[in-house]
């Protein structure tokens, strides 16, 4: 076994598949490209140690992997993930968008887990001998991908409640065409008075499983009502909007020719959204006001009927940035932007996508040149 330090990760062994897919069989399986539907054939591993450290650093084919039924991820839900995208450049090349920042949110996760924090530099590096493993994999135009998903779980065998001593670090790719199959088409969304996702001081800022998980049934509420979606409100007052499923929300104001976009302030029971982040630089490049705030659901519904609110997106890294159409609620229903797609949405998307396929200058610095 071989101990990796933090500054020398470069010492991961490589066994490639014995049969790889032929270029027939990959263009088959990549013709209709959902979201997360299809798995390359490759994956990269890494066992956690308490003691050793990380080891065992592999990329290996993709497979399914062996547990203990004691270990403790199946009972305690130490389990977290992230998501994030190559994107095919216009020069032919593949580029990750911002991996350090999935990197530096999968150690917080860790952290507020009981988990250990794996050094960004392993976590990047992981991502880019895959991609460079599957470099055919990852798909030819603008809007698709191949999207990311790391994940780290509890694998030690114990039925004691307290953090695990052994871990297992996977990493797979998944070629992704549009993640909400109807395109930019706006979604519409249920706002929950029922459930709440997240509450000050527990887990709402970590892409931990267990969060998922509680919200299954307030995503099946949303669907009863006719909805896309569920919001989610804050879990004291429920009267303060927080975010929108797996995504997060910005609100579009526009005042006599001049833009401004708001976000939900990030109270500890939000998920600090990359796509979130980079839009707030984005709008500044655009010379529009962007600011974090508070929004209810009383100054959404009235901002919408003075006027003065004229768009809602959603963003994520899935989806990108997705219109909200149609609010729905107890209090009752109403339309944005008469339920169509508005340009602010429009040009924010398209900036986003333009950037991360290398088509206009990345002046952020938040291209990670893979190939
Ligand atoms: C992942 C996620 C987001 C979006 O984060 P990105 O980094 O932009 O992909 C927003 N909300 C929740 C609950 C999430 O899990």
């Amino acid at each position: 076994m071989q101990r990796l330090s933090a500054m020398n990760p470069s010492a991961f062994e490589i066994q490639p598949v014995e049969n790889p897919a032929t270029s027939q069989q990959r263009a088959a399986a990549m013709a209709d490209l959902g979201f997360g539907r299809i798995y390359t054939e490759h994956m990269a591993r890494v066992r956690y140690v308490d003691g050793q450290g990380w080891i065992d650093a592999k990329i290996v084919p993709y497979q399914p992997i062996q547990l203990d039924p004691a270990a403790s991820v199946l009972h305690y839900g130490q389990a977290i993930f992230e998501g994030f995208k190559a994107y095919r450049q216009d020069d032919g090349g593949i580029s990750t968008f911002r991996p350090e920042a999935n990197a530096l949110r999968f150690q917080t996760s860790a952290r507020r887990l009981a988990m250990p924090e794996m050094p960004v530099e392993l976590f990047v590096e992981a991502a880019d001998l895959l991609i460079r493993q599957e470099n055919e994999w990852v798909p030819p135009n603008v809007g698709e991908s191949l999207y990311l998903r790391p994940l780290m779980i509890a694998t030690e065998a114990g039925l004691g409640v307290r953090p695990a001593k052994e871990y297992l670090f996977l990493l797979f790719g998944s070629p992704s065409g549009a993640y909400f199959p109807r395109g930019i088409k706006p979604v519409s969304v249920w706002i929950s008075t029922e459930y709440i996702r997240a509450a000050p001081g527990g887990t709402g800022h970590t892409k931990c499983a267990g969060n998922y998980a509680a919200s299954l049934v307030a995503q099946r509420s949303a669907k009863e009502k006719g909805c896309d979606q569920v919001v989610w409100l804050d879990a004291f007052q429920r009267k303060y909007v927080e975010e929108m499923g797996g995504m997060n929300l910005f609100f579009v104001y526009t005042n006599g020719g001049k833009t401004k976009i708001v976000t939900p302030a990030l109270t500890g029971s939000l998920l600090p959204g990359v796509t979130r982040d980079s839009i707030l630089a984005i709008a500044r490049d655009f010379g529009w006001e962007a600011t974090e705030g508070t929004i209810s659901v009383e100054d959404w519904k009235r901002d919408v009927e003075t006027g003065a609110l004229s768009e809602v997106f959603a963003c994520g890294t899935a989806a990108v940035v997705t219109p909200v159409g149609e609010v729905k609620s107890k209090d009752g229903d109403f339309l944005i932007h008469g339920g169509e797609t508005g340009p602010v949405a429009t040009k924010v998307r398209e900036q986003l996508l333009a950037i991360q396929h290398g088509q206009v200058a990345d002046s952020h610095g938040w291209m990670h040149r893979v190939l």
